[in-house]
């Protein structure tokens, strides 16, 4: 890496590449995040009811994604908007886990929920909202559990370059960075992804990189070219909002896939990860709906 970088990015020097340390291999269960397989972390933006969660895990993982995500903490917009099940969400979660044999991410919003979300989930997401809520990333880092930090929507790479710092600084080299698009003045789309920011932290950072087009485009039809032009910026997986009934869901309706849609987004990457040597590791050991469980 050249010295500007290093200069640049001074305060959060061992998030930054180095000759002994130029790729993170965060392992969850038995997943690589940051290796030789692309992960997708997809499920509902909120858990809603076992139905949906489950029906939504098994679709999911037939279609190749490793990891179901599902919020029971919710950071809503307004204050009166559906906030999460709480503990009844995280059970749900871990259900879905057993049943489905996929890994489990999850929000936390709070420092004192940390360890019972810890608990049930096997990555802490920490939440655009809260990119900058020092002592919550502290108890975050502590737990033990593979932190995935979302950026800011406010924030610069510099930023989320500090928080993953303060996380490594608390004896958690677990992270992995997610891009979810940020706060510009064009509102046509809910925020504006910064593809830009992926195609740098990959290039400056060991630690594996996440895309959340979900977030960014806030519209479902914009999803799938935001996930393949995210395969070709070469991050390590996607973060994908997914529901049975995207117009019923309690949060994020407009920008969820439903499981059609999904299906074919993910059929829709094969080209892109072809052209970098990789593919969906699951596509091929996914197990019919019938032999799950
Ligand atoms: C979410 O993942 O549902 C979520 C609330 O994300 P963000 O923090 O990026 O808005
Ligand atoms: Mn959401």
């Amino acid at each position: 890496m050249r010295g500007s970088w290093q200069e640049r990015f001074a305060d959060s020097p061992d998030v930054l590449k180095s000759p002994s340390r130029l790729q993170t291999v965060v392992q969850v269960r038995d997943l690589e995040i940051g290796g030789a397989e692309f992960v997708t972390m997809a499920g509902p933006c909120s858990v809603e009811t076992e139905f949906q969660l489950m029906a939504t895990a098994h679709h999911v993982r037939r279609c190749g994604a490793r990891i179901l995500r599902g919020g029971a903490f919710k950071p809503r917009s307004s204050p009166y908007a559906f906030q999460g099940h709480g503990l009844e969400g995280l059970k749900m979660l871990a259900r879905a886990r057993e049943e489905s044999g996929l890994a489990i991410v999850t929000e936390v919003m709070s420092e004192c929920d940390v360890p019972m979300v810890a608990e049930y989930a096997d990555i802490l997401q920490i939440g655009t909202r809260n990119m900058e809520n020092y002592s919550l990333l502290e108890a975050a880092a502590r737990s033990g559990r593979p932190i995935l930090l979302k950026r800011g929507m406010m924030a610069t790479v510099a930023d989320l370059l500090r928080s993953a710092q303060l996380i490594l600084d608390n004896g958690n080299p677990n992270v992995i960075l997610c891009e979810r698009g940020i706060r510009t003045f064009e509102t046509a789309t809910r925020n504006t992804f910064d593809i830009g920011a992926i195609a740098l932290l990959k290039y400056i950072s060991h630690l594996p990189v996440i895309a959340d087009p979900s977030h960014a485009a806030g519209h479902r039809e914009l999803v799938p070219a935001l996930a393949r032009i995210s395969v070709t910026a070469e991050a390590d997986g996607l973060l994908v909002e997914v529901h049975p009934n995207p117009d019923k869901a309690w949060s994020d309706g407009d920008q969820s896939l439903d499981f059609a849609d999904f299906d074919q987004m993910m059929g829709s990457l094969d080209p892109y990860l072809a052209l970098r040597g990789l593919v969906l590791g699951a596509t091929a050991d996914a197990r019919p709906m019938e032999a799950v469980g």
